[in-house]
């Protein structure tokens, strides 16, 4: 395991908050084992690897069209935020058989400017059976 990347304990509780164990939901995706198999899952394994800090996820996970510089999203995640809980408020599309999908969903997070919700509209990709983060209109 790369030791850069600590991970929970795979019987912990999912940060994403889906109620399953790491082990069960995101883990398996962050450490590249398993695919998610729909934009939702992609999305909740994003979310899980912001919490974790876990840059090369949320790298892979990115279209390579709108993906940040590695440095700039390692400074990004670099820091002092607490991710607190995830609300997925809708999907379209996005299943396995599908090319696209959406999700909607709110992040409550607290960091060095107080407590934050990010509420976003996500696109994204599904390309060679990966689906990919596009963007998203907050
Ligand atoms: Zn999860």
């Amino acid at each position: 395991m790369d030791p850069e990347s600590p991970f929970p304990s795979d019987h912990g509780r999912c940060p994403c908050g889906s109620g399953d164990t790491l082990g069960a939901c995101c883990g398996p995706v962050l450490r590249g084992d398993r695919r998610a198999a729909t934009a939702q899952a992609l999305m909740r394994s994003r979310y899980t690897a912001f919490a974790l800090g876990d840059l090369e996820h949320l790298l892979r996970s990115w279209h390579p069209d709108t993906r940040p510089e590695r440095g700039e999203l390692a400074a990004s995640l670099a820091d002092e935020v607490r991710w607190l809980r995830l609300d997925i408020l809708g999907t379209r599309a996005g299943g396995p058989f599908d090319a696209d999908g959406t999700v909607e969903f709110r992040a409550i997070s607290k960091g060095p400017r107080g407590r934050q919700e990010q509420h976003e509209i996500s696109r994204f990709v599904r390309e060679d059976g990966h689906w990919l983060y596009v963007d998203g209109d907050l």
